[in-house]
């Protein structure tokens, strides 16, 4: 089995909070998996990823202010935002995005200051020569309109939930596409058409563990290590061998995040 594997978004600091932490490392290094890359959702938590990646070579880090915080970051959180992306082992600003999906008890952050929250990010990351990674939960044309509008921007559409039409969409504007678990579900034709469809050199995939655990492992704690379910039905869409989905995934993760400089010193 190739070692080429790299799970680009999941969340370590609450896999650690559950106490699964070194289940999740032990677990994706028997997997096979070359990088993991734990995802930041605002200042606090991007430090804790910080930490977990400092201690972990395999690990590498983002730091994200999600459209679920409740307000932009203030000029003091964004100068320790840029502070923070200068590490050496943070790879991309993210996530970073917006939400419509309003529900009590998941969020309710208005649309305008997940905007403006948005903007201070996409910004931060063009001026520190950053990949940005989108969360876009049913806000595909605000999310096309607000790249459009900062210049230089480009990175991951996380967890990716459109259709053939919106991934061409995305790829034009310079985006990989990342597909999760949710690409094994039943009725994700749309998606799973998007996954026939997209060129080799422009997609991942990610598990965004601990959620979206992929079929058959649905209704469990996700982790790291089962991105290689996630590759096998991309596999069957596209008619090709795992390893080929491996191989075009670890290089555009690599490309992308610039990780093939870090992985290869990391080995050394
Ligand atoms: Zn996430």
């Amino acid at each position: 089995m190739s070692r080429a594997l790299i799970d680009t978004h999941c969340h370590l600091a609450l896999l650690e909070e559950r106490g699964l932490l070194q289940r999740a490392l032990e677990g994706a290094d028997a997997a096979g998996l070359e990088a993991i890359v734990t995802i930041g959702v605002n200042l606090e938590d991007s430090e804790r990823n910080c930490r977990i990646a400092e201690t972990h070579p395999r690990v590498w880090f983002s730091v994200g202010w999600d459209p679920q915080q409740p307000r932009p970051p203030d000029e003091a959180e964004l100068r320790e935002l840029a502070t923070l992306l200068r590490h050496p082992r943070a790879v991309a600003v993210g996530e970073v995005g917006l939400d419509l999906f309003f529900r009590a008890g998941y969020h309710e952050t208005p649309l305008d200051v997940q905007r403006r929250s948005l903007m201070r990010m996409l910004e931060l990351a063009v001026s520190e020569e950053k990949p940005v990674l989108i969360h876009d939960r049913e806000a595909h044309d605000e999310i096309i309109d607000a790249l459009t509008a900062v210049s230089g921007v480009r990175g991951v559409m996380h967890c990716f939930t459109g259709d053939a039409s919106h991934a061409a969409r995305c790829v034009a504007l310079g985006f990989v596409i990342s597909f999760s678990g949710i690409v094994t579900f039943p009725r994700a034709d749309a998606i799973q058409d998007a996954a026939r469809g997209v060129a080799g050199d422009m997609y991942v995939v990610e598990t965004d563990a601990p959620f979206l655990a992929p079929v058959p492992h649905r209704g469990t704690v996700n982790l790291p290590e089962r991105v290689a379910d996630t590759v096998s039905a991309l596999a069957r869409l596209r008619r090709v061998a795992d390893d080929a989905v491996r191989s075009d995934t670890t290089n555009t993760a690599r490309r992308i995040l610039a990780l093939q400089h870090a992985v290869a010193d990391s080995r050394s």
